[in-house]
């Protein structure tokens, strides 16, 4: 249990004895016109730079410049292999094994390559289930995904809602519709952590919970990778999918990931869409040969990555490799829980806050219910330096992130939207 104080010196208390404080020094805080920082609390939506990020990019455009197309062998990072000067790193922060992972396209085309293999429908089972407030983009590719299988999501797709007057999902209501549907369900796709309550969700319990009745389970990571340890291996779904410019502090658009269980790691009864960056490694220029995937994730790449959106993501993964992802979790609860307890104390009953209360349950993001607020709160936050994020019609998230964020950011965030509620 943390003992906190509503005071501005207890906040720098906590950050002057904080194991990750240095690592703010790492990172390019955007400023106001008279260069004072703003209080950044946006990295669910996209994470800050990483100082080192111009650096490794720079190395890349140098050995272009000065290696042309033998970069590929003779850079100081050879672009061949790139991709797996971060799998070891990613795969630490997912809790996988380096075979599970691999970095490659974005995130809604992994979640579309996925469901190509992991989608199977027949006549009998073909349904999917999605939490019923999924981000859009995962809500449109499964139904999507239905039609190309000629289904109707007004049949195909079930949401696993919250109850009426809740605004979180509870398993035990998951469980329900399996027991009534399991037989016809054939993927639950969950993100996790969700982008608009906060709620993380119980991995192993869902996975156990889908394969009890024969589904494929996968979880979208977006809100997750960097955010809280998923576990992946060992909590065993079968695929999983993430970004890498939100809480990975990877760069607007950068690359996402992606997770295939090993148990699929030589699973030739998957379909999968196709290309050379997938193929066998010693005869993929060959160029003339069946296609014969690579053992693991790597087999469904493509294409040969974009370097320059890889040599971002090493950047980031080096900070997180440096800083501990156990420390980056710790420090995470500390300061989310410190985010709370100032909210609380403003005692005000038109402030709910609708992300789960236990720390198991939610990673840094905490999302604030405004009663009877408009927009106008939210534009005069930012005016007031705080970069946050508004859904409408009356929810702040904040998200304060523990590798450039401070107790003092969050101390002073509250005071403002304290003085601001007045
Ligand atoms: C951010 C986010 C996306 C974005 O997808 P892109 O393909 O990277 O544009 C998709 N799903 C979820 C859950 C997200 O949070």
């Amino acid at each position: 249990m943390n003992s906190y104080e509503n005071s501005l010196e207890f906040a720098q208390k906590q950050d002057q004895n904080d194991p990750l404080g240095k690592f703010r020094e790492q990172f390019l805080i955007p400023t106001d016109k008279n260069g004072n920082p703003h209080i950044y609390l946006c990295g669910n939506s996209l994470g800050l730079q990483p100082k080192k990020t111009r650096e490794y990019l720079n190395i890349e455009l140098e050995d272009w410049q000065k290696y042309g197309v033998e970069g590929h062998t003779d850079a100081r990072y050879p672009w061949m292999p790139y991709h797996e000067f971060l799998t070891e790193k990613m795969a630490k922060i997912v809790g996988a094994k380096p075979s599970e992972v691999v970095m490659m396209n974005t995130l809604s085309v992994n979640l579309h390559l996925m469901m190509v293999s992991f989608y199977q429908p027949t006549d009998r089972k073909y349904k999917i289930i999605i939490e019923s407030d999924a981000f859009p983009s995962d809500k449109y590719a499964v139904e999507s995904q239905l039609k190309f299988h000629n289904y109707d999501p007004k049949d195909g797709l079930i949401l696993w809602k919250p109850r009426e007057g809740e605004e979180l999902c509870r398993f035990e209501d998951l469980e329900e519709i399996m027991e009534s549907q399991g037989e016809q369900v054939a993927l639950l796709l969950i993100g996790t952590t969700n982008y608009y309550t906060g709620q993380s969700f119980d991995i192993k319990k869902i996975t156990e919970l889908g394969h009890k009745y024969n589904c494929m389970v996968g979880f979208d990571l977006a809100h997750g990778a960097g955010n809280i340890q998923p576990n992946l291996h060992k909590n065993g779904p079968d695929f999983a999918v993430w970004c890498s410019y939100k809480y990975l502090n990877s760069g607007p658009g950068s690359v996402g990931g992606c997770f295939v269980h090993e148990r699929h790691a030589n699973n030739k009864e998957l379909k999968r869409f196709t290309g050379w960056w997938g193929h066998n490694k010693s005869t993929r220029f060959n160029m003339r040969h069946e296609f014969d995937a690579i053992e693991g994730a790597e087999g469904w790449q493509l294409s040969n990555p974009p370097i320059l959106s890889m040599a971002a993501i090493r950047a980031s993964l080096d900070v997180y490799d440096e800083a501990g992802f156990e420390n980056v979790i710790a420090k995470s609860k500390k300061l989310t829980g410190y985010l709370e307890y100032l909210l609380k104390d403003i005692n005000d009953s038109r402030i709910q806050l609708i992300t789960p209360e236990n720390p198991e349950e939610r990673g840094c993001q905490i999302s604030i219910k405004l009663h009877g607020a408009t927009k106008e709160l939210f534009d005069d936050l930012t005016a007031n330096g705080v970069i946050s994020d508004w859904r409408e019609p009356n929810v702040i998230r904040v998200a304060p992130a523990p590798l450039y964020n401070s107790f003092e950011d969050v101390f002073k965030f509250v005071q403002i939207l304290k003085k601001l509620l007045q």
